[in-house]
């Protein structure tokens, strides 16, 4: 592992103590091989002026909801230094009162709360103070032996701390540990808490740091002596995008919402799910147990028969449970991450932030334990001291306080036509409801469209069968399903009448406004009927029900596509796929209108063009969002017990009421 340190960027951090600590505790967090996502913690001490001018010794302690990795000044608390010595000399105190008291002696109130380590940090007779979960520690010391390693690895240079829960006992633990010694002239250099994680210290920045990288250094390079000959299994990879929806549909029934699931199917990943005996191993429990938070103790190993493994982990996790728990509300019984033979590591969460939270974890997770494995067998904490953890009431706390849950939240929804007017308006209302939205469309400018709603745009010619399928194959890739389907692409061909048109233009009026829509069902159904309270969705016309002269082409194909969806509702009833469609009519917002267009229709019919926009029976105007938000009230549970309906968003009409 090598030092990031650089001169001149640490320049750009400013000279001061709190400067120098933003800077190295980013480096820290650089490396996902020693912290990942709001893992490990770094402090430094100061004295400073407080509001009264009176100088004050202060503890800048990183703050819990930064990640060190882009942690700022403002992401410490300044905590007194006196006042957390204190705590440490306390014969006991409940973690309620050390959050509470540690609040109370930060001198700015508003920063955020310091780390439940802020004792331990405070207790280091060290300027800067460095905390990580590094992958080689974990490697390391999770073993039978890790004791005995640390001491082969680091001699004198570090105290060895058993294993105790993090917060008031480890840090108190430790003051025992080092009360009366003068650790500068023992040459200690850090400390190697077993099963959890390696401190370093120093009154510099830089070297405290840079004893971080050396010591994790030496770990990886004492394992890969003892894992010479350890050879990564070579499975074959398989896709089976359809099993994975399925895994999907079975994993989200257990957690009761919508999962994102992402496919991790690289060699390594695949290799390491297909080792031998990886469902043994590879359940035993997490590197260090904060993570268990994010991924459960362990993850689901998955055979043949997806829903039985899905249904063994959650009867696992119940056992589990029942054995550790005392009063505590048991969680969801949903695995977080699974291990799939010859596919690869799945991983789940609530939006697609939390799957790849959990990705990162299980990846980092894989590679260690199969490490740790080859060194000697690998021997995490007892599910007890996991279960402390994953239950305990500060961390529970930190997800807790996420935002509340969308009405589309964990949901795939595939949009076609969606390039501008009513398809984007649907694509942007699923998305703002937090719908994982990918938009099908011929226009090349799709992809940067839909990036601007955080979708994926694919550009596809929606008539060509092969294309059409490959969107379809990579949206179950990247999230694992699809659960709500808007079929909105077409056309409004030139207004002629039958005796004067052109037969290309009925034929390709049919193809794009009919015919396409049929192929993305014939394509598209099997994985909606692997999908999550899956709604099916197009967009039709108020012109099927009321046409106009001219209109043939389109009002033909308008009227089959009502029929396509009627009869694709009664299909799918069965199934619990809801099938509707929604009859848009003037709406006048879109490409197709100009200034000028409009001006000429309200002219023909002797109107201003505001009235000519409001020409219905309520006398509103139909902005494409009205219908965006219709298709996504009719894709959310408001319509759950709805299917085959027709519904006018037009403003009254009167040949159509
Ligand atoms: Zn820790």
């Amino acid at each position: 592992m090598q030092s990031l340190w650089n001169d001149t960027e640490a320049a750009t951090f400013g000279t001061d103590l709190l400067g120098q600590r933003v800077y190295t505790s980013r480096l820290l967090g650089r490396n996902p091989a020693l912290v990942l996502h709001g893992g490990g913690n770094t402090s430094v001490k100061v004295t400073e002026r407080d509001f009264f001018g009176d100088s004050v010794n202060l503890c800048y302690v990183k703050g819990s909801g930064w990640d060190l990795g882009t942690i700022e000044r403002e992401g410490f608390s300044p905590v007194r230094l006196d006042a957390l010595i204190k705590m440490s000399k306390l014969a006991t105190m409940s973690d309620e009162d050390m959050v509470l008291q540690q609040r109370a002696a930060m001198t700015n109130p508003n920063a955020p709360a310091a780390s439940i380590e802020a004792i331990l940090h405070a207790i280091l007779p060290f300027r800067f103070v460095d905390h990580s979960h590094a992958n080689a520690i974990a490697a390391l010391t999770c073993n039978a032996d890790g004791e005995a390693r640390v001491k082969e690895v680091f001699g004198s240079r570090v105290i060895i701390v058993p294993y105790f829960m993090p917060g008031f006992i480890l840090a108190k633990t430790i003051a025992d540990l080092i009360v009366g010694r003068d650790l500068r002239a023992e040459g200690i250099q850090g400390m190697v808490l077993l099963k959890h994680g390696l401190f370093t210290f120093d009154d510099d920045a830089r070297k405290s740091y840079e004893l971080h990288i050396e010591m994790v250094t030496q770990a990886e390079e004492y394992l890969a002596t003892r894992s010479a000959g350890f050879q990564p299994s070579e499975a074959t990879i398989s896709e089976d995008l359809l099993s994975l929806a399925k895994l999907r549909q079975a994993v989200s029934k257990h957690r009761g919402f919508p999962q994102i699931t992402r496919l991790n199917a690289s060699p390594e990943a695949v290799g390491y799910a297909s080792l031998p005996n990886v469902a043994t191993f590879g359940t035993r429990g997490p590197l260090t147990p904060d993570h268990s938070i994010r991924t459960k103790r362990a993850p689901a190993f998955i055979s043949d028969d997806i829903d039985a493994s899905v249904q063994a982990f959650a009867n696992d996790y119940q056992a589990y449970f029942d054995r550790n728990a005392s009063g505590q509300t048991k969680l969801d019984t949903a695995p977080r991450f699974a291990l799939w033979p010859n596919h690869g590591i799945v991983s789940f969460g609530d939006t697609l932030k939390d799957a790849n939270i959990v990705a990162d974890i299980a990846e980092s997770t894989a590679a260690t334990v199969a490490l740790g494995e080859a060194v000697g067998g690998w021997e995490p904490l007892p599910e007890s001291d996991i279960f402390a953890i994953e239950y305990w009431d500060l961390e529970q706390a930190k997800l807790r306080k996420g935002p509340a849950r969308k009405v589309h939240q964990g949901k795939i929804a595939i949009v076609t036509g969606c390039a501008a007017g009513i398809g984007f308006a649907i694509a942007e209302s699923l998305a703002e409801q937090g719908a994982q939205v990918v938009g099908l469309d011929i226009d090349k400018d799709i992809p940067d469209i839909m990036k601007k709603i955080g979708g994926i745009g694919i550009v596809v010619n929606l008539t060509e069968d092969q294309p059409v399928q490959d969107a379809i194959d990579f949206t179950v890739r990247q999230f694992g399903g699809i659960d709500i389907v808007v079929s909105n692409a077409g056309i409004f061909p030139k207004n002629d009448y039958l005796d004067a048109m052109a037969q290309t233009d009925w034929d390709r009026t049919i193809m794009i406004n009919l015919t396409s829509h049929q192929k993305l069902m014939n394509k598209v159904i099997p994985f909606v009927k692997a999908g999550i309270d899956a709604s099916i969705i197009f967009v039709g016309s108020r012109n099927f029900k009321a046409p106009g002269p001219g209109a043939s082409a389109y009002s033909c194909s308008k009227a089959a596509l009502t029929q396509l969806c009627r009869v694709a509702a009664l299909e799918l009833a069965p199934n619990k796929i809801r099938v509707n469609i929604v009859h848009p009519d003037a709406v006048f917002d879109t490409k197709l209108w100009t200034p000028e267009a409009l001006q000429k229709s309200a002219t023909r019919y002797g109107m201003t063009v505001e009235e000519y926009k409001t020409k219905n029976l309520m006398k509103v105007e139909i902005k494409s969002k009205d219908i965006g938000n219709m298709v996504s009230a009719m894709a959310s549970p408001l319509f759950s017990k709805v299917t085959g309906a027709q519904i006018p968003v037009d403003g009254g009409n009167d040949r159509v009421i």
